[in-house]
């Protein structure tokens, strides 16, 4: 690289680090900036997802340089007792679409990817080649790590993107089918059509475990589709193990992975909605506000972004209380009921859960009526502490 000193280099070309390199080109163009991937393409292998009103005008914007699905339609969720159609529409982003959005957006001296950084400070980074670049800020957006600090449960899933022979017949999104059986845990398939005959299934479980037994997965996919008479071939297959928070020491982890000078962001730097794990609304709305303070004090990034970090920790403390009471309160195979009296709820509040913005009124009206688990336990559930989020990763 030419440039003898970054403005701002960014380590881990993932949603969120890709996010605000998009977000730094659009609003802080003066500023120059590298985007380093331990990886040969951005965003790893993945689906995102979010809802059309998750996002400001802002927000869609930063992503409007991806091609993206985009349902008409609504969604649905399926429940043994309660189905609904919801209005609100469906957006999906692949990460291969992602990849190619940001090498088009980018300058060519800005791609860094098969470059794994293995050192970095408030001056620059040092990448696994030895190379060293000078940076006024460093911005670490790499993988979460699970931390003895957080406690609580796991998402496992195993997606799969199928070809039917005939039309599959699903005409929207179904973000939860939880007519399936419930084998120890939360169990739902997500269906996002792709096409008349192409279709994304994946198998879900809010678990105790991060155990991922992957052939377990995909003959459970077989036989969800076999039970609606599809013959398919698989075209792409993805996994993920999230981490649920329901409870931790913020502080504690954000310290036990933060380097002096260096901005800690992306779901790493706890930047996660904590029941859904999901990250798209939160990832985008960040990407913005980091290049904007970034245009008026690079230097003062770090704590920007650490106060920004605690701020969502505290304005997230409901969504922890509502985890605590789905893994600590329910049983396993019950879990269930906690959604399908959720999904009963008016759409408005629905949505704004989605996108962590959950008013008082709202969080009011989740926690009145009659419970869907016994009070004792969910009572003891919140007096606990839950399990911490280490089990099976190595960091
Ligand atoms: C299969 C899957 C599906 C998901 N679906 C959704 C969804 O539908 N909607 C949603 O909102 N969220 C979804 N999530 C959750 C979401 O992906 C994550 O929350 C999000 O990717 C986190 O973004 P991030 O940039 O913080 O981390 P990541 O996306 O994990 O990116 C971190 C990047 O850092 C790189 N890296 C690590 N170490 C180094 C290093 N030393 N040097 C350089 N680079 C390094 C990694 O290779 C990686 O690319 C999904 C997750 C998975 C796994």
């Amino acid at each position: 690289m030419s440039i003898e000193e970054l403005d701002i280099a960014i380590v881990g070309g993932g949603l969120a680090g890709g996010t605000l390199a998009m977000a730094l080109r659009k609003h802080a163009p003066d500023l120059s900036c590298a985007l380093f991937e331990a990886g040969d393409v951005y965003g790893g292998n993945h689906r995102w997802s979010w809802f059309e009103h998750d996002l400001d005008e802002d927000g869609a914007a930063l992503l409007e340089p991806f091609a993206r699905t985009a349902w008409t339609g609504g969604n649905e969720v399926r429940f043994p007792g309660y189905s609904r159609r919801l209005e609100s529409n469906y957006r999906s982003l692949d990460s291969r679409d992602f990849d190619a959005g940001i090498r088009r957006a980018l300058p060519q001296e800005a791609i860094r990817t098969g470059a794994r950084v293995v050192g970095l400070d408030g001056a620059g980074i040092t990448l696994g080649t030895g190379e060293r670049i000078a940076a006024r800020a460093v911005v670490d957006c790499r993988d979460a790590l699970p931390s003895e600090h957080l406690a609580g449960g796991w998402q496992v899933f195993l997606g799969q993107h199928l070809k039917t022979t005939a039309q599959h017949g699903i005409k929207r999104p179904v973000i939860m089918d939880a007519t399936v059986n419930q084998p120890g845990a939360y169990r739902f398939v997500y269906l996002l059509p792709l096409g008349p005959d192409e279709i994304f299934v994946e198998d879900t479980y809010y678990a105790d475990s991060p155990e991922l037994d992957a052939e377990i997965l995909r003959q459970r996919i077989a036989d969800y589709a076999a039970g609606k008479d599809w013959q398919f071939e698989i075209v792409h297959e993805e996994t993920g193990v999230l981490p649920v928070i329901t409870d931790g020491d913020f502080e504690a982890y954000r310290a036990s992975l933060s380097t002096p000078g260096v901005t800690l962001a992306g779901a790493r730097g706890g930047f996660v909605h904590p029941l859904t794990s999901y990250t798209v609304p939160i990832a985008v709305r960040n990407a913005l506000a980091i290049a904007r303070a970034a245009s008026d004090d690079i230097a003062a990034l770090p704590e920007f972004v650490d106060s920004r970090a605690k701020q969502h920790w505290r304005d997230t403390a409901y969504y922890r209380l509502l985890g605590k009471m789905l893994f600590q309160a329910a049983e396993p195979a019950e879990r269930y009921r906690v959604f399908e009296r959720f999904y009963r709820l008016p759409e408005v509040l629905i949505s704004r859960f989605y996108a962590a913005r959950s008013t008082l009124p709202d969080k009011l009206r989740i926690l009145t009526g009659k419970p869907p688990v016994s009070v004792s336990r969910a009572i003891r559930a919140l007096l606990g502490k839950g399990a911490p989020l280490v089990q099976g990763k190595s960091p």
